[in-house]
């Protein structure tokens, strides 16, 4: 795709893009003037979408009207409301609709399945993690080796960039692999790594794993809404996300998880369980000993919070109507022209850490600015962006295909310029 690093270019881009109605589907926080911000943190927590607030208060009306009688009589009966958002969600990670089910949050759904998927033996203990893992992946990690009584000192493998790099190498991954082979029991990796940007190649990641019989799970906090992870045909055997970043489900929403068909009938593997997990038809009779529902739901513990799944169900509506590829279509031209105006600047002082390769990012850029500080993220923010600032000297912009426009990241640049030379 050919850019031009003018406004009229920016606006002819909207102009024809067959996504733009979308923006008017979302809340933006407004400057003191009451135009709109240039909200490029989608990565962090997505905007609402303006038919959220209907979808929450008809949760409301239905308690309201109906009390306990909701959980069959709501307009989307609480008891399986759930059920029918596995079957958009599962179109969002390349999944089976009884390969996902929607409940807790993301850090406990990964602490479960590591319940489930991470099997320390005497030999065979090790979990190999990239380096930048978001914390709460390390600590869950760390806390599990722990659990088992294995020093996180002995039993932690970090996949790091080379010295003097910022992306982790697949030839590198693939030594590790062959180095540690018989000590690894798992593999867990995000799949698009919130620092960097970086998509990993799920594929060969998966396809190393199987041949050397390892498991392998995928953090898709980053990855879910932003890059299609395929994960039923590359054979993950679990991943977990959140719904609030660029699934826009809303603050703190209830996060999804998956667990490959292969899995799901294999009674020998242990999980912690709850009665939300127990077969429909006798969950109710509460006298009989545990037997899982024969999906991913199987994994539930806890009846869901309805106020958040009717925030998610709002979200998968939208992705429905808009699609996911032409979503990631749109995504790949407007990250694009993120990188053009950036390399446009010209400045030796900025450089973009986040892949040049549309195939190995999602639609975050992680621009580094050498000599700068935070006040140059604080000046952006006045001026009315909002954007994420990652000490010493990173900043993420994440345009995000729903909402954003070209003109939003060519005034975004406009501002960048503005900060760093005045005017
Ligand atoms: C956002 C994010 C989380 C957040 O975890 P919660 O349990 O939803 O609070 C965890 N891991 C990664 C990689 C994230 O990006």
């Amino acid at each position: 795709m050919k850019y031009i690093n003018t406004k009229a270019f920016a606006e002819e881009q909207d102009q024809n893009d067959p996504l733009s109605h979308f923006r008017s589907q979302f809340h933006f926080p407004v400057k003191a003037d009451g135009s709109p911000k240039i909200y490029l943190c989608g990565n962090s927590l997505g905007l609402q979408p303006t038919q959220t607030s209907g979808y929450v208060q008809q949760e409301l009306n239905d308690w309201a009207k109906f009390g306990v009688e909701g959980h069959t009589d709501a307009k989307t009966p609480w008891l399986t409301s759930h059920e029918d958002l596995a079957q958009p969600m599962a179109k969002i990670v390349g999944a089976k609709p009884e390969e996902v089910v929607i409940m807790n949050t993301l850090t406990v759904n990964l602490h479960l399945m590591m319940v489930s998927f991470y099997k320390p033996t005497q030999k065979k203990f090790k979990i190999l993690i990239e380096s930048d893992a978001f914390p709460s992946d390390k600590y869950a990690v760390e806390s599990q080796l722990k659990f088992h009584n294995i020093n996180p000192e002995d039993g932690l493998i970090l996949w790091k960039p080379s010295e003097g790099e910022h992306l982790c190498r697949h030839e590198d991954f693939e030594e590790l692999l062959e180095t540690h082979k018989d000590e690894i029991a798992l593999v867990m990796v995000g799949s698009t790594n919130y620092y960097s940007g970086q998509a990993f190649d799920l594929k060969r990641i998966a396809k190393r794993c199987q041949d050397e019989n390892i498991t392998v799970g995928f953090d898709l906090a980053h990855g879910a809404g932003n890059i299609q992870p395929n994960l039923h045909d590359i054979g993950a055997d679990f991943a977990v996300w959140c719904t609030y970043k660029y699934l826009n489900s809303g603050p703190g929403s209830i996060g999804g998880c998956f667990v490959h068909e292969k899995h799901i009938q294999n009674q020998s593997i242990n999980r912690f369980v709850g009665w939300w997990g127990h077969n429909k038809d006798s969950r109710f009779n509460m006298r009989v000993g545990f037997d899982p529902t024969p999906t991913a739901d199987g994994w539930q513990l806890s009846n869901p919070p309805i106020l958040s799944l009717a925030g998610t169900r709002s979200s998968l509506d939208l992705f429905e109507k808009a699609g996911f590829e032409n979503l990631r279509r749109k995504s790949v031209k407007l990250t694009g022209f993120l990188e053009f105006l950036i390399d446009e600047l010209n400045n030796t002082d900025i450089s973009i850490l986040t892949p040049r390769s549309p195939e190995e990012r999602g639609c975050q850029l992680s621009i580094q600015m050498k000599n700068a500080d935070r006040s140059l993220f604080d000046q952006l923010t006045a001026q009315g962006v909002v954007a994420d600032w990652r000490e010493p000297d990173v900043i993420r912009i994440a345009p995000a295909p729903l909402y954003n426009s070209f003109t939003d990241v060519y005034e975004f640049v406009q501002l960048l310029k503005l900060c760093l030379y005045g005017n």
